[in-house]
């Protein structure tokens, strides 16, 4: 894989207006013929601006992803937002089990595995975030915590494509502490070796991300290990000029 996959996690940040003048500047910054070839760019927005960025967007490269979604399509779910209604606004690309959803929200394994199942059934692109905590790296039990993540997801799912699995580091996430290009290679190993293992004929090609403090100065050094297909971005996304930054720094 030689195109980088980047995606832009903006969280709980902007408004309409603000993500317009985000736009602004990085289209600015970095036209799209500068990047083009050189990586694809996800951006994760709120569900309020999924409309309004999906219309920026719509003559520029790049594309937009929700943050989270229900697995039914409809019902009595109050503050739910389902797939139909994704796709409704073009969205195709969506992120699942975040650790702030799964910390915050109590989002489980098993709920992230019937997102994810739901998600490739509709012909979406799930964003799968799986790693460890802290603790249990420490106890050096980081590859069976990924290995039981991944496990939860694919008890549900017969295929792997449009899957796009990001390892997340928990204690790595707005920390400023990203994992060591060492680290995460070695994860990002693993978990390939667990993907191909499921599906051998196209689990290759699943794209496997990075995601925990990665910013201008450290993404080059992360996108040169051999088993890392892209980037996860919080904080290092939130402002126009910063991320075209970082995507420059790739360039
Ligand atoms: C994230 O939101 O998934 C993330 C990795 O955040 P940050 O880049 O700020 O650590």
């Amino acid at each position: 894989m030689n195109k980088k996959l980047l995606v832009a996690n903006w969280k709980m940040h902007h408004t309409r207006i603000s993500a317009e003048n985000y736009f602004a500047n990085f289209f600015a910054a970095l036209p799209a013929k500068l990047w083009a070839d050189r990586v694809e760019l996800v951006f994760a927005v709120p569900y309020t601006l999924l409309a309004t960025v999906s219309t920026i967007l719509k003559d520029k490269l790049g594309a937009v992803a929700a943050q989270n979604m229900h697995w039914l399509d409809k019902g009595a779910y109050t503050g739910e937002v389902s797939l139909p209604m994704l796709a409704d606004l073009g969205v195709g690309k969506v992120v699942l089990g975040h650790s702030e959803r799964r910390q915050y929200y109590g989002e489980s394994d098993e709920s992230v595995a019937l997102k994810v199942k739901a998600a490739l059934q509709a012909g979406f692109s799930p964003i799968v975030c799986i790693g460890e905590i802290l603790g249990e790296r420490q106890a050096g039990k980081t590859s069976e915590v990924i290995a039981g993540q991944l496990a939860a997801v694919f008890a549900q799912i017969s295929t792997c494509k449009q899957l796009i699995i990001a390892y997340e580091p928990v204690w790595a996430i707005g920390t400023g502490l990203a994992a060591t290009s060492e680290q995460a290679q070695e994860v990002h190993q693993l978990i390939r070796q667990i993907v191909t293992k499921k599906f051998p004929e196209d689990g290759s090609e699943v794209p496997l991300i990075y995601g925990g403090s990665v910013t201008s100065a450290n993404i080059a050094e992360l996108m040169q290990q051999a088993a890392i297909d892209g980037a996860l971005v919080g904080g290092a996304s939130l402002s126009g000029d910063g991320f075209a930054e970082l995507v420059n720094s790739l360039l």
